[in-house]
């Protein structure tokens, strides 16, 4: 069965921040994405992440690790949220500053709200002559968002994700706001988290993206996932290097599951193989028996 067991405080370790970036439509979140994702090359490490997983690691100079949810937009974080999960411990709000707040700027900042989730803003395309941070930052303060320049508490950076200007700043003020959410989690026990994305690979089979937000993950373990299930048969990287074992924060594809579980969707570790395959089927019934009798209303 699953069991959710309590932590013991002496059991938590300190884990990396898991971040999304929404913002309007072309103000700049896949770009920033992108600029994040081709920038960092870990000391050590020959290249960058070559893999579109679906979510992504970085280290930064000081060591430090931060994990983005690689799906731009809030799409993906209000269909995650639908489905009861919640992954995101903090948003970076993107605003270009050569427009205003739009309205899918005022609907990020309200459903990271409405999530309990810290914002950090990133006043995007500075580059641009015709850019206006302090337009935007006031428009942000009509609205009783009271950002650092204006003494309020709220971070913000100025950026541009075309020349990379202050990406590492602003990520450094990511990092602040984590050390405030004092994140934690314990890597020692059975592995669960959250599906950021699944398909079917034509040589690979089903490959799955998820979160690990408890516990580690490891070769072998038997994972149930919504209506799938499997053995964990390999993991790669976002740098598509194979890994054994994975911890809190760590996000990684998988193969082994007989199926593409859905973005949002719970993952456990179970003991015993036959049991998660027993619950997979399970639920695979309740679900078409449920879009039976939909299809009948
Ligand atoms: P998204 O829809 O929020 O993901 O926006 P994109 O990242 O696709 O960016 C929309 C457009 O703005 C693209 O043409 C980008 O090249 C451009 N863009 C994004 N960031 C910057 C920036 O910092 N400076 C400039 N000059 N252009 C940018």
């Amino acid at each position: 069965s699953i069991v959710v067991e309590e932590d013991a405080p002496e059991d938590l370790e300190p884990r990396a921040p898991i971040v999304t970036v929404m913002g309007h439509v072309d103000h700049g979140k896949t770009s920033l994405l992108d600029y994040i994702r081709e920038e960092n090359v870990i000391a050590g490490e020959s290249g960058g992440i070559t893999q579109h997983i679906g979510a992504y690691a970085v280290t930064l100079d000081n060591g430090q690790k931060i994990s983005f949810l690689d799906t731009p937009g809030h799409e993906a974080f209000t269909a995650m949220r639908a489905r009861g999960a919640q992954v995101t411990d903090i948003a970076i709000i993107v605003i270009a500053a050569d427009d205003d707040i739009m309205p899918q700027t005022k609907e990020a900042i309200s459903h990271a709200q409405a999530a309990g989730v810290p914002i950090v803003f990133a006043i995007n395309k500075v580059d641009k002559p015709t850019a206006n941070p302090d337009k935007i930052k006031e428009g942000l303060a009509q609205m009783n968002l009271l950002v650092e320049d204006w003494g309020g508490k709220i971070q913000s950076h100025d950026i541009s994700a075309k020349t990379g200007q202050g990406v590492k700043e602003l990520l450094e003020k990511v990092l602040l706001e984590a050390e405030l959410l004092e994140l934690k989690a314990n890597p020692n026990k059975l592995a669960s988290g959250t599906v950021v994305e699944a398909f079917l690979d034509k040589g690979k089979g089903y490959v799955s993206t998820i979160l690990v937000q408890a516990g580690s993950l490891n070769i072998g373990d038997y994972v149930l996932a919504g209506t799938t299930s499997g053995k964990v048969k390999a993991m790669q990287d976002e740098r598509g290097k194979n890994v054994t074992k994975v911890g809190p924060s760590q996000p990684i594809s998988i193969l082994g599951l007989d199926g593409a579980p859905q973005a949002g969707d719970k993952f456990h570790v179970l003991q015993d193989e036959r049991e998660a395959k027993q619950i997979a089927a399970r639920r695979s019934q309740l679900q078409r028996e449920q879009s039976v009798r939909t299809q009948r209303h």
